[in-house]
Order: structure tokens, then C-alpha cells, then sequence
């Protein structure tokens, strides 16, 4: 352990799939900019990623590195952004030890799907927090079903029920549910690791801000009993354009085009739609949107991701699966701009120009559309996104639902029961985009709500305060060790 008025040593774990990669990143760097050293364990692929990025946060002072684990002899490295939850990373079991025992930081930051991990930094006595990369209302909703909700008694699966013990009245239906929810007997074990993972640990970080959700962020620590730190939006940040624009991947469009596109239209005039890093949608779901899309007549800007064919996953959209002409309808009229593979999505949302997101509310998506104050159209596929989805629609009301109905798993579905009709599509473009009142109401208390999430990170506000806490408490933890 260093001298006590060394500065506070931190390891981040992140995992490998872009939902809990990119904002642990962000996170490490946030730490790094209060002070702490910060050091990123990963492996030599998935350091291509963000290697960039941290060259350039180290060129500007700060104090962060990446360590890259020796893999084993014979096992290949897992560099998948769209890599879902199951996603097996105990090969790096043993490097991660070897390096650990050479070490001893103040703390470790693992991502909640290193599933593994917990038991091997428990055995070194480093201190370990938990980060499981969703939101304070999630974790309320879903706690609160796992214990108070008798799912199989459910006999309907579309006749909404009211989630138990909340400070709101929060709806859902059985068919909204994960399918662990449904049928327990799924993945027990995993669960159970998760779970102890968390309660064995030092504490919690989450990637929310206090005035986003309160009520929650309340009730995971007096009710949950959860010891959390509430430390984001990270994505904040990103500052510089080359830090927005790639983001996770690199982007395959340029920051120029992407800005040249956006700048020839007028404020809050354009929807970007985006699924994130995981989904996969069924061909016919896509021709919906397209149809949908066209018909609201509004300007877009669509990521098409990873499609799934009969499920054959088909990488970065690029099979032609559009309706006929319609690709070029959109150019010729200006009306669309189609990525495929991957966004600059905060440089998007950011643009003055975007006025809505219809998002499948992963919670980075959820909390970037939020602090960016854009307007979100909800269509959620899998994982907690249905509980996100209400805190969007019906606890902060900044946003519409599509009519997302299914639950879906996020990898493949034999027989996809969660298609959306484009007439829905259309609806949802055009309440969210039109000049109603309510859309205008919606549009001031997002507003609102991005001017908080700044105020949050900034010196003076809630979540810098809690990143300053955190290194406190572990400052005062060398000192005890050392007295
Ligand atoms: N992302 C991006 N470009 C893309 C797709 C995703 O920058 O084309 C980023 C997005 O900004 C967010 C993350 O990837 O930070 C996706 O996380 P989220 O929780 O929204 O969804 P997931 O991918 O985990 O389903």
C-alpha cells in the first residue's frame, strides 16, 4: 500500500459488452479528473477500443493507465461490444490474480458480469465494489418484484399489475417481465452469484444522479439498504468532439458528414433512432420502422446495428432488407440519414438539431437522451429497459412509448413476438415531434432535467460530491489500516 498521503489507487474491471464497457470507462476517468489514479484492466484487445481515449485524458494531466492481462496460452480474446450478459470471461481468472497479488489498490470497481471475479479479490482483501451499470428506479422495480410479486400466479400476461412498495404507482405486465422473472428455474445460479456479489461487497457505484431520481436513489439506500455511490451521467465527460465521436467503437461516419447533415437541419427538427450495442431485430421488424418512419414524415438519423435473419445474425444492417426505393427516397428528399454499425451517439444527441430518441432504453441511452435533454420515444426489447421505459414515460414524463409489449431475450428469439407496426411507429414520431402541447410540455422538463444532470458533475453538485466521498472513505480506510 502506498504512503498515506499518496493518492488513492483504483482499479476499474469493466466487462466487455458496450453497455457496461463504455460508461466503467467513463467512470474511471471521472475518478481520475478528482485525483485518484486510476488504472483500467482489460485485455489487448478490448484496449484498442478506448486506448485513444486515454492517451489523450493522460496527455491532458490526468492520472489514469491501462493494464492489459497476459491472456492464457490457447484462449482467445473476447473483443464483442454486442457481447450479451452470459457472456463467459473466466479465462482471465488467473491473469487477473497474478496481477492482483503484485498489487494492492484501494479499491476495485468490477462489472457485476465478471461474475468470477468476486471471490478472488475477496481472497486478497482488496476492497470491491459492485457495478452493475443500470439505475436507482430499476433496481427498485425489479427488487421489489423478485420479492414481492408471486410472478406464476399471474394468470394474464397483458393485464397490467401494480409493482408493490414503490413511491409511485408503477405498472407492468407478466409479458414485460425478464424471462428469469417468469420461470425461475432459468439461470438460478447465475442469479445467486450476482446477487451475493453485491452483498459481500464494499458498495455499489451507480451511474444516475440524485435529482434524476430521488425517490429512488432514497430507497435503494434506506429501504435496499444498499451503500451506493451516485456518480454520474459519466458520459458527461466526454467533452471534445473526438471524445464523443468515437465513443466505445469508432464510428463509420465521420464526425464531419454526421455534423454537416445535422447542421442543415432546424432545431429539435430531427428523431435519432438507435437500439444500442446489443439488440438484433428481425428484418421484418425493420421494414416497420422504415414504413413507420416515412410515413411521420420527420426527419431521422437510424443506426441500423446487428439484424437477425431466422436467427442468423447478420452484422451492421448490411443486408438489404429496406423496402424497395426507400433508402433512396430518404436521400433524394434529404429526409433520412441510415447509419450502419456504429453512432457517435452523444455527438448526435447533443446537436441542437435533434429534438427526439426513440431508444430501446438501455440505460446509458436512457440517461444520455435524458442529460442531453432530448424527448424519447421508449421501445424496449429486453433486460431491465421496461422499467426504464416507466421511469422515461410515467415517473419523469419526458417521453412516449411505442407499444413495446414482449419482453424479448436479446441474442435470438426462434419465433419474435415483440414486432411493433408501423402505423404505431408513425403515431409515436409524430406526437413526439409534432407541436402539441403535450409534446412541448415534454420537451421543457427534459430540458429541466439536462440542466440538473449537469449541475450534478459539476463542482458544488450531488455527484461530484459522492465521487469525493468515495475517495474520502477509502483515504480514511488507509489511514485505519495504518494506525
Ligand atoms: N452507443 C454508441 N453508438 C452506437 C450504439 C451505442 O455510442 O451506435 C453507446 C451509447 O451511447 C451507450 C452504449 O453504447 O453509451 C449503449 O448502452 P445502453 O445501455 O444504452 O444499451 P445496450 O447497448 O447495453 O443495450
Amino acid at each position: 500500500m502506498d504512503s498515506i498521503d499518496a493518492p488513492i489507487q483504483i482499479f476499474f474491471f469493466p466487462f466487455v459488452g458496450g453497455g457496461h464497457q463504455i460508461p466503467m470507462i467513463d467512470t474511471a476517468r471521472v475518478f481520475a479528473s478528482h485525483g485518484a489514479i486510476s488504472t483500467i484492466i482489460t485485455t489487448p484487445s478490448n484496449s484498442i477500443h478506448f486506448h485513444k481515449l486515454i492517451t489523450r485524458d493522460q496527455q491532458n494531466g490526468l492520472n489514469i493507465i491501462i493494464h492489459t492481462l497476459t491472456l492464457p496460452h490457447n484462449s482467445s480474446d473476447i473483443i464483442d461490444m454486442s457481447s450479451g450478459p452470459m457472456t463467459d470471461t473466466s479465462f482471465l481468472l488467473e491473469p487477473l490474480k497474478q496481477f492482483l497479488v503484485l498489487q494492492h489498490p484501494d479499491c476495485i470497481v468490477m462489472d457485476m458480469f465478471h461474475r468470477w471475479a468476486g471471490e478472488v479479490i475477496d481472497e486478497l482483501l482488496i476492497k470491491r465494489i459492485v457495478f452493475t451499470g443500470n439505475g436507482c428506479f430499476p433496481r427498485c422495480v425489479h427488487d421489489n418484484i423478485r420479492n414481492h410479486v408471486q410472478v406464476q400466479n399471474i394468470s394474464s400476461d397483458y393485464e397490467p399489475f401494480v409493482v408493490p412498495n414503490l413511491p409511485d404507482k408503477i405498472e407492468m405486465t407478466k409479458s414485460q417481465l425478464p424471462i428469469f422473472f417468469r420461470d425461475p428455474s432459468l439461470f438460478p445460479d447465475r442469479l445467486k452469484t450476482i446477487k451475493q456479489l453485491e452483498e459481500k461487497s464494499f458498495g455499489t457505484i451507480i451511474n444516475s444522479f440524485y435529482d434524476l431520481e430521488p425517490a429512488y436513489a432514497d430507497y435503494v439506500r434506506k429501504v435496499l439498504g444498499q451503500k451506493a455511490w451516485i456518480v454520474g451521467p459519466v458520459s458527461l465527460c466526454n467533452r471534445s468532439k473526438e471524445d464523443k465521436t468515437n465513443r466505445g467503437k469508432v464510428s463509420t461516419i465521420d464526425e464531419k458528414s454526421c455534423l454537416n447533415w445535422l447542421n442543415s437541419k432546424n432545431p429539435n427538427s430531427v428523431l435519432y433512432v438507435s437500439f444500442g450495442s446489443l439488440a438484433r431485430l428481425p428484418h421484418e421488424q425493420l421494414k416497420e420502422i422504415a414504413y413507420g418512419l416515412e410515413a411521420s414524415d420527420h426527419s431521422f438519423i437510424w443506426v441500423v446495428g446487428k439484424t437477425l435473419n431466422s436467427s442468423k445474425i447478420e452484422e451492421n444492417g448490411s443486408a438489404n432488407f429496406l423496402p424497395d426505393g426507400f433508402e433512396e427516397r430518404m436521400k433524394e428528399n434529404d429526409k433520412g440519414l441510415i447509419i450502419r454499425g456504429w453512432a457517435p451517439q452523444l455527438l448526435i444527441l447533443e446537436h441542437v438539431a435533434v429534438g427526439g430518441f426513440l431508444t430501446h432504453c438501455g440505460w446509458n441511452s436512457t440517461l444520455e437522451g435524458a442529460s442531453s435533454g432530448v424527448p424519447m420515444i421508449t421501445w424496449p426489447l429486453s433486460a431491465e429497459q421496461f422499467s426504464n421505459e416507466k421511469l422515461v414515460t410515467d415517473v419523469l414524463k419526458i417521453g412516449v412509448q411505442v407499444g413495446s409489449k414482449e419482453w424479448v431475450f436479446w441474442n435470438e428469439e426462434p419465433e419474435w413476438k415483440g414486432t411493433v407496426g408501423r402505423e404505431k411507429v408513425e403515431f409515436a414520431v409524430k406526437k413526439l415531434m409534432g407541436k402539441s402541447e403535450e409534446s412541448e410540455k415534454i420537451r421543457s422538463r427534459v430540458k429541466e432535467i439536462a440542466g440538473k444532470a449537469r449541475r450534478a458533475v459539476e463542482e458544488g453538485g450531488t455527484s461530484y460530491a459522492e465521487v469525493d466521498a468515495l475517495i474520502e472513505e477509502l483515504k480514511a480506510h488507509r489511514v485505519a489500516l495504518k494506525v
